[in-house]
């Protein structure tokens, strides 16, 4: 932490001094007008040059006049600075978290003139690089998939790469086949929102010249922007679904599509264009550095304080974003063995660490804000990876759990075409059945099959007691697409987020699954015992003939 912060105004200095003594809680003991932040900012307070940044930024200053409230949260551990306009209630808040040494380890802090004001900044690049540095040298559980990735054969790879060889001095790439083409080297992986646009897509038809070229500039910018990012680590090859996937072959689509374990697990890094709502939206954004980071304080008589905003930011930026919407990407996510994210800031994601620049040795969140929003570590993923070097879970129940958490991301997410909803989990199915050694039964299990029917979409646990929910949430009502033929007993025949109306109870799935005892990879691959013995093998014998 540093040794000494910003100096404040008197206003803030009485909020935050309550924030950090015996204020009140829940209740707004402070306000401000905007034109006195102006003029506090404008002779020094660093927290009210903070708020007047954020107000011209988010650009939430439309009402006026207005007031700015801080509001101590009931925890004490959040201050909200909520901007009213008045009279009408319409409202923005800032959200910051008090970072305390004692309760949450704080790594050294970035300056915000070096963080630089896009996320192409030498900054973040550098940093992007130091964080793959650290994961393939210094991550017990993340670098044997380098050296698996360093054995790879044909038939470990996607059938088609992109060749960025000639990108720099020829401004064109091409698509190579790695059945019949040597391959040198890894593959990192590009997830993006297609978007409503047009989008270069491989054809039959133009399968023989793209093999030869493609020129860059004639590609959108979310792709150029990931050939760049490629640039940064060397990495000569990338694969992009609309350009390693032949489009308008059925055959090629089906091969293809049911290798997504392979083809993400296998690549190095995922490059995720995670604020892109389309092709057209690139990687890199602008941002205000001085935003990002925290922002340390010398409150009088209490000493230097340190709060920051993004408390949520993963959440916020990465997981609320426009392609955690897509559910394609869930096991696009999931599957890889590192991703870097491009929000607001860089985000660095793998098995040991989440990264961001304010944070740049970790901790970019809150563990236990991550539990809150279904957030699935990508630790117990990987460990379900049969060649992992991983602890494996300790009990089946816990996968059954994790595969509930799954479930219900997913069913969150929207997908273009509805008859994909399967196929576009494929890779994270072939996952878990390889260490169930389970019978997927279109979304479901066949050990745990009857509690999982009692799944319900989430409009109707709102509608299901409305004196304690309130009134029925009719816009949400959960709609089964026409065109889509999954059995109506199975949450996939619905396009809206479900749960289990008995949460993810450990109790009931560890019922299932026998003894809860420490299992190995090779006797949960086979099986294990009690598994097909338990309380629900007779009607599970039932469902076969569903
Ligand atoms: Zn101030
Ligand atoms: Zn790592």
């Amino acid at each position: 932490m540093s040794p000494s912060g910003g100096s404040i105004c008197k206003a803030c200095a009485d909020g935050l001094s309550h924030f950090y003594t015996s204020g009140s809680e829940g209740k707004t003991y402070q306000h401000l007008t905007l034109e006195g932040i102006r003029q506090a900012a404008s002779q020094g307070c660093k927290l009210c040059a903070y708020i007047k940044l954020w107000v011209e930024i988010e650009g939430c200053c439309k009402i006026s006049p207005a007031t700015f409230d801080f509001y101590i949260s009931h925890s004490k551990e959040f201050l909200l600075i909520s901007h009213r306009g008045i009279p009408t209630l319409a409202h923005e808040d800032i959200l910051l978290e008090r970072v305390d040494e004692n309760t949450y380890e704080t790594p050294p802090m970035p300056e915000a003139s070096r963080l630089g004001q896009t996320t192409q900044s030498a900054h973040s690049q550098a940093l992007a690089r130091r964080w793959m540095h650290s994961c393939a040298a210094s991550h017990d559980r993340c670098a044997y998939r380098l050296r698996t990735l360093s054995n790879l054969g044909s038939s470990q790879l996607p059938a088609r790469l992109l060749d960025l060889r000639g990108a720099h001095s020829n401004r064109c790439i091409r698509v190579v086949h790695t059945e019949t083409e040597t391959i040198e080297g890894p593959y990192a992986t590009l997830s993006h929102c297609w978007g409503k646009n047009p989008l270069i897509k491989l054809r039959k038809a133009n399968l023989e010249q793209f093999s030869r070229r493609i020129e860059i500039k004639k590609l959108p910018k979310t792709f150029r922007d990931a050939i760049e990012v490629c640039g940064w680590y060397n990495f000569r090859y990338l694969w992009v679904d609309s350009l390693c996937i032949v489009q308008d072959s059925k055959a090629d689509w089906d091969a293809e599509s049911a290798a997504m374990k392979r083809i993400h697990s296998n690549g190095i890094l995922n490059i995720a264009a995670s604020s892109a709502v389309d092709s057209s939206g690139g990687l890199f954004q602008r941002r205000s550095p001085l935003l990002q980071i925290p922002l340390t304080l010398d409150i009088p008589k209490h000493g230097t304080c340190v709060l920051r905003r993004p408390i949520y930011a993963f959440s916020k930026s990465i997981k609320q974003g426009p392609l955690a919407s897509r559910g394609w990407v869930l096991q696009e996510w999931l599957l890889a063995p590192r991703v870097l994210h491009f929000g607001e800031q860089l985000f660095w994601e793998c098995p040991e660490t989440l990264s961001c620049e304010a944070f740049p040795l970790g901790k970019a969140d809150r563990s236990e804000m991550i539990g809150l929003y279904q957030f699935y570590p990508k630790s117990f993923i990987s460990s379900l990876i049969p060649d992992s070097q991983l602890d494996p879970p300790t009990n089946k129940a816990e996968i059954y759990k994790a595969w509930r958490g799954v479930c219900r991301e997913y069913s969150k997410r929207n997908l273009t075409v509805n008859s994909d909803r399967i196929v576009a989990l494929a890779g994270i199915v072939d996952l878990f059945q390889s260490v169930l050694a389970d019978t997927f039964i279109t979304g479901h299990w066949k050990s745990t099959i009857i509690p999982d029917l009692c799944w319900v979409c989430e409009d109707e646990r709102y509608t299901s007691d409305p004196r304690k929910f309130g009134k029925p949430n009719l816009s949400k009502k959960s709609v089964r697409p026409p065109e889509y033929g999954a059995p109506s007993w199975s949450w996939m025949s619905v396009n809206n987020e479900i749960h289990w109306q008995n949460g993810n109870s450990s109790q009931e799935l560890a019922a299932l699954c026998g003894p809860n005892r420490n299992r190995s990879h090779e006797e949960l691959r086979s099986g294990g015992e009690g598994f097909d013995h338990g309380p629900w093998s007779a009607s599970t014998r039932e469902m076969e003939t569903l």
